[in-house]
């Protein structure tokens, strides 16, 4: 059988100005590492069982019937830094189905490549498979994968490394930075089909560019929360990596944290630590802000629009906060947080910090009784803290722990797991790779046979950065 997508191209009848057609590069010798068969099938996919056409097909040798592939403009602020012109260097857009975009990423050159070489070596095109999926897993809102092959060809790094090309599927890969591009062209009309594309999208009940703010500011501010409550470190927060839909795209330089600190930095390249944990809800405002000023233009700038759109922005932290505050007050075991329930949340937190625990352990390893946290018990103020919380559930045992047990993840992608399983396939082994995706397709279950995966990384397994 052959492989059939059902596609229903919507990009491609946007403004030319806004893509560039362009074809993936075929690659030597490409080889099927995963397809994700459950994504797959609810894209509408079928006539997968042959691996080597994946394999074709998803390294961009083969192209499946009905793909206009192209490549997408935009620009954006990177580390705060105007670029204005950025767009897929290395990815194209095959086509969409059942409402979601499917991309390759390492496909080969395109007319926004500048001085890259368009491809991606094997290890981030791993990371990102296992990060985007485990995301998927936590229940956070996030681009997706769909498939990774090798290509047979190296790429040069700092050295040779074997190349690999990732099949991400998102509900769309629209970014701030795509009305940025526009905005900064003056180009109005390009900016307006764009806007009716993203509302039709995205937010179909939005009526004017004011919901549409409204309705972005929400889901991104929903979703750094999300990130904040899993210990998540973004990393490369850059307007072109901020998504209109409020999915979490961009999976380069990200981390779990391990141990919990606020100022945690992984990136190699974020030097003034940015993007660092505690940092990412006022980023995700300063982003909005630039989406903000991107759709004026579309107003004509007017005095009434600049203060609705600067009043709606200057909304956001507390769109952030009470996300973050339901978040963190779920992992406490509480069904509804109110604004007293902040300071017991942040009391936690601190102990956590000061006491140098295992966030995601930390968290999971609370109960009734206070001997449970082990790693806790050492800190002064933990005692006290736990007969507080306690004092302050109001639901049954049995429901405040369906609460932690739905909110406090078992198991998260941890950093040198991450870094030990590409590191075995460089060496040509992807036993680790899937093992390490399976470790985290069910995430909240406790399962004995993934006990190892629960654990943090012994001091000579710490990764410190990122890349
Ligand atoms: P990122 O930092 O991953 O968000 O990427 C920033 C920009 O660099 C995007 O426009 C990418 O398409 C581009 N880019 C990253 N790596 C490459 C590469 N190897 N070849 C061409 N463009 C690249
Ligand atoms: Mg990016
Ligand atoms: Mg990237």
């Amino acid at each position: 059988m052959t492989l059939h997508i059902p596609f229903e191209n919507s990009y491609v009848r946007l403004p030319d100005r806004l893509y560039a057609r362009q074809m993936p590069t075929p690659v030597r010798a490409p080889q099927l590492i995963a397809y994700n068969q459950p994504l797959g099938a609810t894209l509408g996919i079928t006539g997968t069982e042959d691996e080597a056409q994946l394999a074709q097909v998803f390294a961009g040798n083969v192209l499946p019937d009905g793909a206009e592939p192209l490549a997408q403009l935009y620009a954006g602020h990177q580390f705060g830094n105007w670029n204005p012109q950025l767009g897929d260097g290395r990815a194209v857009l095959l086509g969409e189905t059942k409402g979601y975009d499917i991309q390759l990423k390492g496909s080969g050159p395109t007319p926004f490549s500048r001085r890259g070489d368009g491809r991606a070596w094997l290890g981030p095109v791993l990371r990102e498979y296992i990060m985007s999926e485990a995301m998927h897993a936590l229940g956070v809102p996030t681009t997706r994968a769909l498939a990774a092959v090798t290509t047979g060809e190296e790429v040069i790094r700092e050295r040779p490394l074997p190349g690999a090309v990732l099949t991400r599927v998102a509900s769309s890969h629209l970014r701030v930075g795509t009305f940025q591009v526009l905005a900064a062209r003056q180009d109005k009309e390009g900016l307006a089909a764009l806007l009716e594309f993203a509302i039709a999208r995205h937010y179909p009940e939005a009526t004017s560019a004011a919901e549409f703010l409204k309705a972005v500011i929400r889901s991104q501010g929903k979703l750094i929360a999300h990130w904040m409550a899993l210990g998540f470190i973004h990393g490369v927060m850059n307007t072109d990596n901020a998504t209109i839909s409020g999915e979490t795209i961009d999976f380069g330089p990200c981390a779990f944290m391990d141990t919990f600190h606020p100022g945690q930095v992984f990136s190699s390249i974020d030097r003034n630590g940015r993007y660092a944990y505690g940092n990412q809800p006022d980023i995700a405002v300063w982003n909005i802000a630039q989406l903000a000023t991107a759709l004026l233009p579309l107003e004509d700038n007017s005095d009434a629009a600049v203060a609705e759109f600067t009043d709606l922005v200057n909304a956001m932290p507390d769109v952030i906060r009470s996300a973050w505050r339901a978040r963190f007050g779920a992992k406490l075991g509480l069904s509804e947080a109110h604004e007293q329930d902040e300071a017991l949340i942040i009391e936690f937190l601190t102990i956590l910090s000061e006491q140098k625990a295992d966030f995601t352990n930390g968290f999971r390893s609370l109960s009734r009784t206070p001997e449970s946290s082990e790693m806790l018990i050492p800190h002064k103020d933990f005692a006290s803290w736990h007969t507080k919380w306690q004092a302050r559930l109001t639901e049954g045992e049995d429901a405040v722990a369906q609460h932690m047990a739905a909110a406090n993840p078992a198991r998260i992608p941890r950093n040198h797991q991450v870094e030990a399983m590409i590191a075995a396939a460089v060496a040509g082994d992807f036993e680790p790779f899937h093992q390490l995706a399976g470790a985290l397709a069910d995430p909240y279950q406790e399962d004995p046979e993934y006990r190892s995966y629960c654990l943090p990384p012994r001091p000579e397994e710490r990764v410190t950065q990122t890349f």
